[in-house]
């Protein structure tokens, strides 16, 4: 691609590094941006600036918060002894769309895929041991996505628990293998956490 202008092809070649967007698209966006007034373009580049400088990943739970301690861990109303462990901030959104959920979070950060050369010791999984051990969590609810790297993170996390007074339990499969919990629409989700069956009872099926 030719381009007219160095400070165009920056800009076009910044935009690409996005996923799913390929060099035309992002040729696209670049002159929608300098179609649209200055204030736009630039209100986006200081929004995306400020978010990658200011946000903070909660000390407790890892969900991203612009505060230390997010608000859902600080909401004296919340039950603390009742953590649910998900993958990423997307189910957080999509537990707490529900209305069903009043315990906290544990964001793992991913899940465990030998594939993708991501191990135990890359995710958030020590910080939510030691929340068993030091007895502040008594049921952990696993709500990762049903494929084997789900699966593989869930009885690694149970087998590093199970001798601890903890009750463990999975978000009953309503939702079908392979689909992600983000796109399961809210009744059935919020119905999947009332309905949470035991893990040890999930090995068994
Ligand atoms: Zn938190």
């Amino acid at each position: 691609m030719e381009f007219s202008s160095k400070l165009l092809e920056r800009a076009v070649n910044e935009m690409s590094q996005l996923p799913g967007i390929g060099k035309r698209t992002a040729l696209r966006l670049v002159l929608h941006m300098l179609r649209q007034p200055k204030e736009q373009t630039i209100g986006l580049a200081e929004a995306l600036k400020t978010m990658r400088n200011d946000i903070k990943f909660c000390k407790s739970c890892n969900n991203i918060s612009d505060v230390a301690l997010c608000e859902i861990c600080s909401n004296p109303g919340r039950n603390e002894a009742m953590i649910c462990v998900v993958e990423d901030v997307r189910d957080v959104m999509a537990i707490e769309n529900t209305s069903s959920y009043k315990g906290l979070y544990h964001v793992l950060g991913g899940k465990i895929s030998p594939m993708d050369g991501i191990g135990p010791h890359d995710l958030n999984i020590e910080s939510l041991v030691n929340k068993v051990k030091e007895g502040k969590a008594k049921e952990l609810i696993f709500a990762l996505s049903s494929t084997m790297e789900g699966d593989t993170t869930n009885f690694y996390i149970y087998k590093q628990i199970q001798d601890y007074d903890v009750f463990t339990s999975t978000i009953a499969r309503g939702i079908s293998v392979g689909d992600e919990l983000e796109y399961a629409d809210e009744i059935t989700l919020g119905r999947s956490i009332v309905n949470r069956i035991p893990f040890e009872s999930s090995l068994k099926l």
